[in-house]
C-alpha cells in the first residue's frame, strides 16, 4: 500500500517520521524536503553559526534514516496535491501515491509590501540564508537591521558579539511588542541599548539605499533619517509556505490571521487523510482558537500528537504547558505558558538586565518569562499546568 508522506524536512517533517517509528508504525514513510540539505536546527542559525561558532547544525546523521527504514528525498518539492486520488505532484513531473499525508512545510521569511527588491539584502530562515550572512560579517563595519522580533534581536547580539556596530529599526514601540507585549519589550530594549545597538523604535523604512552597483547600502528611515550599512537584514516575519496547496481544498487560514493551513487539536486538516504539524500549521488551541506556533518545542510536541492520533492512539490527558527561549548576548529569554501583548504583566524580578515576570487574565496566570533566570522560571512548570491565581504566587513570593 501507499507510504505515509511527508512534505517538508524540517524539524516538526522530521520528528513527525521519527514518531512513527517509535509508535511501531512498520509502513513506508517518505520524508520530502525541497532543499538539498538533510534536516537541520534552526535555533543556532542566528546564534552559534552565525557567529561562527559551530558549524554542526545537523538534526540527524545520514545512517539514522536508513536505520529507520525513513525514505528521505531531498532536493524534491512538491507542487501540488490531490486529495481525491490520494497523490501529490512534485517539481520534476512525477507524482506520488500517499496513504496518509503529512504537510510539514513551515515558513519563509516575509517581504515588506512596497520595498522593492535590492541586491544583498539579508533574510534568514534557512540554512543557506545564514551562509551568506555569515560569509558576510567578516569586514562587515556596520549592520542595519530591519524589524525587532526574535530573528533581529538575536543577530543584534551576534554582530554586536562579532565587534559590528548595530541600528535596529522597528515599527512598533519596542522589540518583540506583538509577542511579548510593550512591558516587556521595553526591558528587551534596554538590554540591547545597554550592549551599544542603537535601537530605534516607532520608525519604518521609507526606501532601501543602494551603491552604484546597486548593492543594498543602507536605508531612508520613515523620520528622515539615512542609515548607513554595508550589512542589511530584513526580519519581519514569517509566512506560512501554502501557496503549493493551491486548489487543492485544504482549508487554510485567512492571512490576515496569520494563515497556515487550519487544523484540529491532532493536527487533522479538513481533507481526508492529510495531517498539518509544525510552523505552518494552525492548530486548534485549548481555547477554541485556531492559530500557528512558530517554536522548536511546539514542532515536536505536535509531532507526537498526531501521530498518536494518526494510529489511533489515545490522546494525553497531561496539560501541556508551551515553551520558547530565545539567546540574546548572555542572557535566555524563556516563556512558559502563552503570553498575550493583551495580558496583564508583573514584574517580580529585575536586577537591570535579568528579569522575571508574570503574564495574567482575569487574576489567572498565563504565562511566565524570565530573562537570564533558567531555573527561576522552570521552576513555575507546575503552576501553568494548572488554574494558577496571579495573587496567589505573589503572595506566596511574599
Ligand atoms: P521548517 O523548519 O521551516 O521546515 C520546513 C521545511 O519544508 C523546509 O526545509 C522547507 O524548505 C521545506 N519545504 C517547504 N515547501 C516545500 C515543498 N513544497 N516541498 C518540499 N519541501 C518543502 N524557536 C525557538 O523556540 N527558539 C529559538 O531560539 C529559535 N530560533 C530560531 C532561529 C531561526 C534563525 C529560525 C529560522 C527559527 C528559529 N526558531 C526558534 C523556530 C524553529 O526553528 C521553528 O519553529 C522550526 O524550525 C519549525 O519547524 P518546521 O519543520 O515546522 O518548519
Amino acid at each position: 500500500s501507499a507510504p505515509i508522506v511527508i512534505v517538508g524536512a524540517g524539524l516538526a517533517g522530521l520528528r513527525t517520521a521519527e514518531e512513527l517509528r517509535r509508535a511501531g508504525y512498520e509502513g513506508g514513510v517518505v520524508l520530502l524536503g525541497d532543499e538539498s540539505r538533510p534536516p537541520y536546527d534552526r535555533p543556532p542559525l542566528s546564534k552559534q553559526f552565525v557567529r561562527g561558532e559551530t558549524d554542526d547544525t545537523t538534526l540527524r546523521p545520514p545512517e539514522f534514516f536508513a536505520e529507520k527504514n525513513i525514505e528521505l528525498r531531498l532536493g524534491a518539492a512538491a507542487t501540488g496535491v490531490d486529495t481525491a486520488a490520494r497523490t501529490i505532484a512534485l517539481a520534476d513531473g512525477s507524482t506520488l501515491a500517499y496513504d496518509q499525508l503529512i504537510i510539514a512545510t513551515g515558513l519563509r521569511p516575509r517581504r515588506l509590501p512596497g520595498l522593492p527588491e535590492v541586491a544583498g539584502l539579508h533574510v534568514l530562515r534557512a540554512h543557506e540564508d545564514a551562509e551568506t550572512l555569515r560569509a558576510e560579517l567578516d569586514g562587515a563595519g556596520r549592520a542595519l537591521i530591519i524589524g525587532a522580533g526574535f530573528i533581529g534581536c538575536e543577530l543584534a547580539a551576534s554582530f554586536r558579539a562579532a565587534g559590528i556596530a548595530v541600528s535596529m529599526v522597528e515599527p512598533q514601540p519596542t522589540p518583540l511588542a506583538s509577542v511579548l507585549g510593550e512591558r516587556i519589550g521595553g526591558l528587551v530594549a534596554r538590554m540591547h541599548r545597554d550592549e551599544g545597538v542603537d535601537l530605534r523604535c516607532g520608525v519604518g523604512v521609507d526606501t532601501l539605499r543602494a551603491d552604484d552597483a546597486g548593492h543594498v547600502r543602507g536605508a531612508l528611515l520613515t523620520d528622515g533619517t539615512d542609515i548607513d550599512a554595508d550589512l542589511v537584514v530584513l526580519g519581519v516575519g514569517s509566512v506560512p509556505v501554502t501557496d503549493w496547496l493551491a486548489g487543492s481544498g485544504i482549508d487554510l487560514a485567512e492571512p490576515a490571521a496569520g494563515g497556515g493551513v487550519l487544523a484540529d487539536e491532532v493536527g487533522r486538516t479538513s481533507a481526508e487523510g492529510v495531517w498539518a504539524v509544525g510552523d505552518v500549521a494552525a492548530w486548534q488551541h485549548d481555547s477554541g482558537e485556531r492559530k500557528r506556533v512558530e517554536h522548536w518545542t511546539s514542532a515536536g510536541e505536535q509531532a507526537k500528537l498526531l501521530v498518536t492520533a494518526l494510529l489511533g492512539g489515545a490522546a494525553p490527558t497531561a496539560a501541556r504547558v508551551p515553551y520558547f527561549w530565545s539567546d540574546q548576548y548572555d542572557v535566555k529569554i524563556q516563556a512558559l505558558g502563552t503570553p498575550s501583548p493583551t495580558d496583564d504583566v508583573t514584574v517580580v524580578t529585575d536586577d537591570g538586565r535579568k528579569f522575571l515576570a508574570y503574564y495574567s487574565r482575569d487574576g489567572i496566570l498565563t504565562a511566565v518569562l524570565g530573562a537570564g533566570l533558567t531555573g527561576q522560571v522552570m521552576k513555575l512548570r507546575a503552576k501553568l499546568a494548572t488554574t494558577t491565581p496571579v495573587a496567589d504566587l505573589l503572595a506566596a513570593a511574599g
